[in-house]
Formats: C-alpha cells, structure tokens, sequence
C-alpha cells in the first residue's frame, strides 16, 4: 500500500527488520496480550502477532489503514491514542493481569503518552518505546548530568527505566531528522507512596530554573537539604523529600 506520509501525525515508518526483530525481542517473553500505539503499515505487529497467544490490541490515529488491519489475531481501534485509558482497554477485551505496551510512538506525543501511562503504571506490566534519542537520554538521566529533569525524575521515581539501543535515521521512510533509541520502561513493583501529582508540580516548579540556586525558589526546604544545591544535583530522594514538605493538601 502507497500513500502520502501524514507528517502530523509523526509518521516515519519502519523499514529495517534487524531493528523490528530487536525491538520484538525486548518485549519477550510476550504472553497473551500486547497494545501496541501507532502501528502505521503493521511493521512491528506482523511479527508480534506470531508471538502473542490472544491477540495485538492496536491504537492508530490514522483510519486510511483500516482494510488492511482485517487480520486473525489484530484488534484494531482507530481513536486519537492520548484520548484511550489502559484501564479501559482491558475491561473492554476483558485482560485480568497487567498488559505490555509496545511503541514507535509518534514523536509529537510520546512524552504525553508516557507522563499519561505513569498515571496507570498498575495496569502496566512493561513498555518497550521508541522516541527521538534525546528524549530517551533524558527518561534515563542520572543526578549532575544536563539530561537529568522532570522527566528522569517521574520516569526513574515510578520506574526501571532501561536504555536499549540507539536506531539509526536510514532504518525509517521517511527518515526523520533526528535519531531515536528504544527504552524499556518497568513500573516498579513495590507501590511507591502516591505524590505523583505533587511530584509533578514540585518537578515543574525546580526544573524551570535548573541553574538556580534551589533556595532561590518558593518552595520549603527540608534542613537536612544544602539549599546552595542546584535542581540538577538533587537525587530523586531528596526531591522527594522537598516534595514532602510541599503537598499540596
Ligand atoms: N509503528 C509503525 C509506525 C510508526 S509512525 C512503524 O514502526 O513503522 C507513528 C504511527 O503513529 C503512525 O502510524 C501514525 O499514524 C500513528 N499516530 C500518530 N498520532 C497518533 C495518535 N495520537 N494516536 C494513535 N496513533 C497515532
């Protein structure tokens, strides 16, 4: 099937299958289900259909696939992703345990989607996605480095966050403009204590000013925090701790 890319909708499809195969097999072992988000001309779902047991679930934005998503095993529904809940999903293909998510994910929206999904990370069993490199540098940053923020924080406070492999512009048609790396995203186990939304806002308000001083902000400190330290250097505890003292009742 020939048609015009929808630059809006970030399509640069996948075309080298030893990344495809790569990508398959970070998300092993695959068990009933897997959602896959944008699976454009079904590069990545044709070979994960032959490893789920049940079925693919696939949200795509862009209805001109429609007739060639008639498939056993494909469970296609054609919504805008960032309107879906997971929670939603599973009750309505009736899936108990926690799902995996995989993705190519449309550049314009793939931290959204990713900050929505922390929300449902209990629905979650892992994710395996592909953004541009330097969003995947920040969702693995680590204290003291100019990647580390928001993002590291959310991401690495709620999640294992693991850097997999780095792909190339060529291994898309379209290229893109700039280069992507796939990560695997694990929602911890252990329920962490919910501030998520006080994270968020704590977050947002220290990382605006990343080179300042964090006694220069409003908010409380914990006496126990070197006030002189800049937002880039506080460990994720330690902002959660800040994140204590400013809940937001
Ligand atoms: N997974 C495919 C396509 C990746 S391109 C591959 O690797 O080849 C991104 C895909 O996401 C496109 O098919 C695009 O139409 C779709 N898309 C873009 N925005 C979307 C949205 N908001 N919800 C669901 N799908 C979307």
């Amino acid at each position: 099937m020939t048609f015009l890319h929808k630059k809006s909708l970030g399509q640069h499809f996948l075309k080298d299958d030893q990344v495809i195969d790569m990508i398959i097999q970070s998300c092993q072992p695959l068990g009933e289900w897997v959602l896959e988000i944008g699976p454009g001309p079904l590069t990545l779902t044709k070979p994960l259909l032959q490893k789920v047991s049940k079925g693919v679930i696939v949200i795509e934005k862009d209805d001109r696939f429609q007739k060639s998503y008639e498939l056993p095993g494909l469970f296609p529904i054609f919504a805008d992703a960032s309107s879906i809940r997971i929670k939603d999903i599973k009750k309505q293909f009736n899936i108990e345990h926690k799902i995996k998510i995989v993705s190519n994910l449309p550049y314009n929206i793939g931290t959204f989607l990713l900050l929505n999904w922390l929300k449902e990370r209990d629905e979650i069993e892992s994710m395996v996605l592909m953004f541009q490199k330097e969003v995947v540098n920040r969702i693995v940053a680590t204290p003291g480095t100019v990647d580390y923020g928001r993002l590291s924080v959310l991401c690495g406070y709620l999640c294992e966050c693991v850097w997999l492999f780095d792909v190339k512009t060529d291994a898309f048609s379209p290229p893109p403009k700039v280069e992507s790396s796939v990560v695997k995203i694990t929602p911890k186990p252990e329920k962490p204590c919910d501030v998520l939304k006080d994270l968020e806002r704590v977050t947002q308000i220290l990382f605006s000013k990343r080179r300042k001083m964090i006694r220069t902000s409003s908010l409380l400190l914990p006496s126990d925090i070197d006030s002189s330290k800049r937002p880039q250097d506080l460990t994720i505890e330690e902002i959660l701790s800040i994140t204590e003292k400013n809940l937001d009742h």
